[in-house]
């Protein structure tokens, strides 16, 4: 079984991670409930730095599912050539921005089955979208949560549906809001795939993850053996002649 924090701790970790970043934001460009639908969709297995450079200039000339419509998807694919993926990605977004004008009236809807029937929206996007647009407490399981939360024991599972529904019950209530930002911001900037910052960690006296990284640590010793090696010895200071005192005549 693998080792879980107790809620007391969990709480700990969102007070220690909401520190630094009370009000934490997406790091995708969006202007309204639409274009973060696009974004989010194009982002995956993307960097939000890579869809903002094709997003910036998109949405100036499409940021409607009208005029995405209108654009098609030969258009739109130059626009996201840089995105991986990309035309699998235009397809979908130009279906997408078709079936909102047909079936929604044009606006991008609120509820998790609605977002789930857009083309190219699964459950991570619809839970994006529901939170960042809408401000429901969804937490949306990406590659950063997921490692984040079995790293620490906070919601350990075998896929994202497990871990999102593990977060959901360990979650204090009044951090789920913003919860999976926190998450992603701690698992993008200091407990990266490769190597944890568990020095720099605000958390790492909680956390239960076995092969934590000190890097500090472990060069400190290092670095002052070879101080140490380099530091001339003091000689012992040689005791000093007692002189006897001349007997007074
Ligand atoms: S202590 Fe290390 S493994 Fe644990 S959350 Fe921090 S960075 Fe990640």
């Amino acid at each position: 079984m693998p080792r879980k924090l107790t809620r007391a701790n969990a709480r700990t970790v969102f007070e220690r991670l909401s520190e630094k970043s009370p009000e934490p934001q997406t790091e995708l460009y969006f202007k309204d409930p639409f274009t973060l639908v696009v974004a989010v969709a194009l982002s995956a297995q993307a960097t939000d730095e890579g869809v903002n450079k094709a997003t910036k200039t998109l949405f100036e000339v499409a940021d409607t599912p009208t005029k995405m419509a209108a654009l098609g998807e030969k258009k739109l694919g130059d626009y996201i050539k840089t995105i991986g993926l990309w035309r699998n990605k235009a397809k979908n977004v130009i279906a997408m921005s078709e079936m909102l004008l047909n079936d929604f009236g044009g606006e991008v809807p609120q509820t998790r089955d609605a977002l789930e029937k857009l083309p190219g929206v699964g459950r991570k996007t619809a839970n994006v979208v529901m939170n960042v647009a809408f401000g429901a407490p969804t937490i949306a399981v990406d590659t950063h949560i997921f490692r984040v939360s079995n790293r620490t024991g906070l919601a350990p599972g075998k896929n994202p549906l497990e871990v999102e529904l593990g977060l959901e019950k360990i979650v204090p209530e009044d951090f789920l809001l913003h919860a999976h930002h926190w998450l992603i911001l701690h698992g993008r900037y200091i407990c990266k795939a490769r190597t944890p910052e568990c020095d720099v960690c605000s958390i790492t006296d909680i956390c239960l993850y076995k092969d934590k990284v000190f890097k500090d640590v472990e060069e400190k010793p290092k670095k002052a053996m070879r101080k140490m090696a380099s530091t001339p010895k003091l000689k012992p200071a040689k005791p000093k002649r007692k002189t006897k005192k001349k007997a007074s005549s």
